[in-house]
């Protein structure tokens, strides 16, 4: 006996909707886009996932923690945080600009003008491919105004949204309430951060005190290149590596949480808005 098509359809229909719909109900294998087949990349976004988190960095100078800090603190943030804001991971880019460090060793700074089109095509492809969330975690200040100005244009051209984070200033109250002072550049906010992540590739051996600079005051009252120090002080006489395993754990901690707070809410509020759904 051969079935009726109108039965072979309705069959077949039935079948790829239950497999539509176990797709969205497994978890991914995987939250790395780097590590995932594009079979099921196709099934995930956007049908089950609609956010992307995109590590930012930069390859220079820390005082004495990893050259690559800026790629290493978003990326480890990334992986802690991607369950909770039900993400994927896109590959980190590890090269920024960095003009006014790279007379330093191991240093590697690409310019504005070739970083600007670069940082939003990324992005770009990412809202092409189905993400409706983009959220850039920054770790390098020397890239925020191309950040910026990328994700202002790929929203509203794409009409996805896209929330660009600098961690370390979103934490500025952990940072004091953790440290009891203000944080600075590879100060005691960053190097605890790194510890947290990397402790056999920090280097207190090689630190002195005097390796630290306070940040031009008031802001703005004059600017040096290179940078006379790779450790930049917020604020003179506070600021100085701690190199405590405790405070770094916890520190760690307080700021991921941070960071996935501001993006569920963030996205929770574009939801409410009902803006580029
Ligand atoms: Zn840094």
């Amino acid at each position: 006996m051969t079935k009726a098509p109108w039965i072979l359809t309705a069959i077949m229909t039935a079948a790829t909707l239950a497999a539509a719909a176990a797709a969205q109900t497994k978890p991914p294998t995987t939250r790395e886009m780097a590590l995932i087949c594009w079979q099921e990349f196709g099934e995930l976004v956007p049908a089950r996932v609609r956010t992307v988190l995109v590590p930012f960095g930069s390859l220079e100078p820390h005082g004495v923690i990893p050259n690559g800090t800026d790629s290493l603190a978003p990326e480890a943030m990334a992986r802690d945080i991607a369950v909770r804001v039900d993400a994927l991971i896109a590959p980190t880019l590890n090269y920024g600009v960095t003009e006014a460090m790279k007379a330093y060793p191991g240093a590697v700074s690409i310019p504005a003008a070739a970083y600007a089109p670069f940082a939003e095509a990324v992005l770009d492809n990412l809202a092409a491919n189905g993400f409706k969330n983009i959220i850039v975690l920054n770790g390098h200040g020397g890239n925020t105004a191309v950040l910026n100005e990328a994700a202002t244009r790929v929203a509203n051209a794409r009409r996805v949204r896209v929330l660009v984070v600098n961690w370390w200033t979103l934490a500025d109250d952990i940072t004091k309430a953790v440290f009891k002072e203000n944080g600075g550049h590879a100060g005691n906010n960053e190097t605890a951060y790194m510890q947290a992540i990397v402790p056999g590739h920090i280097h207190p051996e090689r630190y002195k005190p005097e390796m630290a600079t306070p940040n031009p005051a008031p802001s703005g009252a004059y600017y040096a290149v290179p940078v006379p120090s790779t450790i930049l002080l917020y604020e003179k006489g506070q600021g100085y590596p701690t190199f405590d395993a405790g405070q770094a754990k916890e520190y760690f901690r307080k700021v991921n949480d941070r960071v996935a707070e501001l993006v569920l809410d963030t996205i929770k509020k574009w939801d409410l808005a009902g803006v580029f759904k």
